[in-house]
């Protein structure tokens, strides 16, 4: 048994088989085979292996031919490890004493190999490592004899083991079948990790190298709460996650049951809790966690994965989906956000590749530059709006300028449906996302040019301390709780409260318990966050009073690092919340 640890993302345990995506173009998709079937593995092993020597050789002749016998050699040493008798005795012994499948014990014992290579330390070894990962490849793909399966094709249950999966790879993913999500790479805000929370798949992402650690099929635990996964688990293990999802699920029942329950703090003030989705479908999710509405509609994924875009017709159904089902409640509906990692595979909407997309044209720039794109979307709204009370949301607003840009197109779409005589609402308030510095500098000026201001942290942390949302290797800058971005925050809630517009954070720090008394105490008192967290803080909120988070805000005014203004959050939380505190420092 194995342990690894990331970040945790997207909660809840689950148990299964692997199924691995690495930068490899296979999977495996059974571990073990019956009795009967050990002869014709057997068979299938030395076919799939006599294919591979002959590949290699192919390749070392080719080589020796065109670029000289000093690069042959590569494929000379392949081909040696390839015939290697103990090796293939190794193999064989596997599939004959543990019944594994033919590709299983390949994987397995290939991989451990490679594992002492790497474990050798030095580069010749670490390249000998790649090596054998390289006849591994070779070997599986000539068992399985097909490419990459598609994800969208998966038909087994199975816990995803990846090295990294695209915001659209994981819109698409079949939530009957995905179990789990375990990501090497990304952070705690990528879009991939959002969208897991959405799908409601456990997932743990920013686990670091692990693929080695696993073969296909083999078992593997998942907890999205702790950040935890357990490779190939003992007995004890499996009957600790059993005891575990028991007791979860007890857990679940008394917060449901807040559902009814106005989000307030110990002394009665009223914390407005709103969802974050992307789909439709996840309305019925914030009103049966009993949201105050949906804050944050990231439209975009509408467009993700589509050889076309969408029309207003398409627009217009899933708005009014949304909105019918939530009619008395604010929908704030942000126009598309794409760009950077969220792009469709086949639209690029004139967006260049850029050497640094999250700095070039994305999210409004790419509505400004598709005004066609852009009216489509804004007529579907103005006509949902007929349907409940919906709001726009410009993202990404880095100048007055755009925002004064975005906001002419409105009205000349306003106009069009006046002279079309096409029913729709012509008052819609209008706000923005504050995720860009620029707009926290401007956000006086802004404020007198918008009804609300939304502050996307996610961005905002980002864009500040000039380190990447997804990046691991720049995590420990990435933190919301840096007093910069806390001095952010504060300005933008008071320019909000002078003006007497409402400000919410949309962003993951809304999420993250840690941070709730410390943004109610900084003067917020709206929060839009992802709907399963929803019975949580709601049951957080009720056991502080105003008072206590307008001290904690003030002590932290006085903070100068991240890392001491968390370990100060956390232990405060372990006075009004101390099985959230525990799960936190977990993850610290
Ligand atoms: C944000 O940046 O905080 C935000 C909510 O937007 P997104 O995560 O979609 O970029
Ligand atoms: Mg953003």
């Amino acid at each position: 048994m194995l342990v690894r640890r990331g970040i945790a993302v997207s909660p809840g345990m689950a148990s299964g088989p692997a199924l691995v995506f690495g930068t490899e173009d296979f999977r495996i998709p059974q571990r073990f085979v019956s009795v009967d079937a050990i002869e014709s593995q057997i068979k299938r092993f030395r076919t799939a292996l006599q294919q591979t020597v002959d590949e290699i050789g192919e390749n070392e002749r080719l080589a020796n031919e065109q670029v000289g016998k000093q690069y042959g050699s590569i494929f000379t040493a392949h081909l040696n490890l390839v015939q290697d008798p103990q090796l293939l005795e190794e193999i064989e012994e596997l599939i004959r004493s543990k019944y594994y499948s033919a590709e299983f014990a390949s994987s397995r014992v290939l991989r451990r190999y490679a594992k002492v290579f790497q474990n050798l330390g030095d580069n010749y070894m670490a390249q000998r490592a790649a090596d054998i990962y390289d006849i591994e490849k070779c070997l599986v793909r000539n068992l399985l004899g097909e490419s990459r399966e598609e994800l969208t094709h998966i038909n087994t249950p199975v816990i995803i083991v990846a090295n990294s999966l695209s915001p659209s790879e994981t819109a698409n993913l079949n939530r009957k079948f995905v179990l789990g999500l375990a990501i090497e790479t990304g952070g705690r805000t990528s879009h991939t990790a959002i969208l897991a929370g959405a799908l409601e798949i456990p997932a743990v992402v920013g686990v670091g190298n692990f693929l080695a650690d696993v073969s296909g099929g083999e078992n593997l635990i998942i907890d999205g709460d702790r950040g935890e996964i357990i490779i190939d688990p003992t007995d004890t293990a499996v009957q600790h996650f059993e005891d575990t999802i028991e007791r979860r699920k007890g857990v679940s029942k008394r917060l449901l049951s807040l559902k009814e329950i106005p989000a307030q703090t110990k002394d009665g003030v009223r914390i407005k809790l709103l969802g974050n989705i992307e789909f439709p479908e996840e309305v019925s999710q914030c009103i049966d966690r009993g949201a105050d509405g949906v804050g944050l509609y990231r439209t975009e994924f509408l467009y993700l994965n589509r050889r076309d875009e969408p029309s207003e017709e398409v627009h217009y159904e899933a708005y009014c989906r949304v909105v019918g089902a939530f009619p008395n409640s604010p929908v704030i509906i942000r126009t598309m956000d794409l760009g950077a990692d969220k792009m469709p595979s086949a639209l690029t909407f004139g967006a260049e590749p850029a050497s640094n997309p999250v700095l070039s044209l994305r999210s409004l720039r790419l509505s400004l530059k598709n005004l066609p794109l852009f009216k489509t979307q804004l007529r579907a709204i103005l006509r949902a709006a007929t349907v409940g009370d919906v709001r726009i949301m410009f993202p990404l607003v880095s100048t007055l300028m755009e925002l004064r840009q975005a906001k002419m197109i409105l009205a000349d779409v306003v106009e069009d449906l006046e002279e079309q005589g096409v029913e729709f609402k012509r008052d819609v308030p209008v706000g923005m996302m504050v995720e860009v510095p620029s707009a926290v500098m401007m956000a006086e000026e802004f404020a007198q040019e918008v009804d609300f201001f939304s502050i996307g942290t996610n961005d905002l942390i980002q864009y500040t301390l000039a380190a990447d949302r997804d990046d691991p290797n720049v995590s420990e800058l990435y933190r919301a709780a840096d007093p910069s971005i806390l001095r952010m925050i504060q300005h933008v809630i008071d320019v909000g409260n002078r003006h007497e517009i409402s400000v919410t954070v949309c962003g993951e720090m809304s999420t993250d318990p840690l941070f709730s008394p410390l943004l109610i105490g900084m003067g917020l008192r709206q929060l839009s966050v992802t709907s399963h967290m929803i019975p949580r803080l709601k049951e957080l909120i009720g056991n502080f009073t105003l008072e206590e988070a307008e001290e904690i805000a003030s002590h932290v005014r006085n903070l100068e690092l991240a890392r001491t203004v968390e370990n100060y959050l956390r232990g405060e939380m372990m006075k009004f919340a101390p099985d959230m505190a525990v799960l936190e420092a977990e993850q610290a």
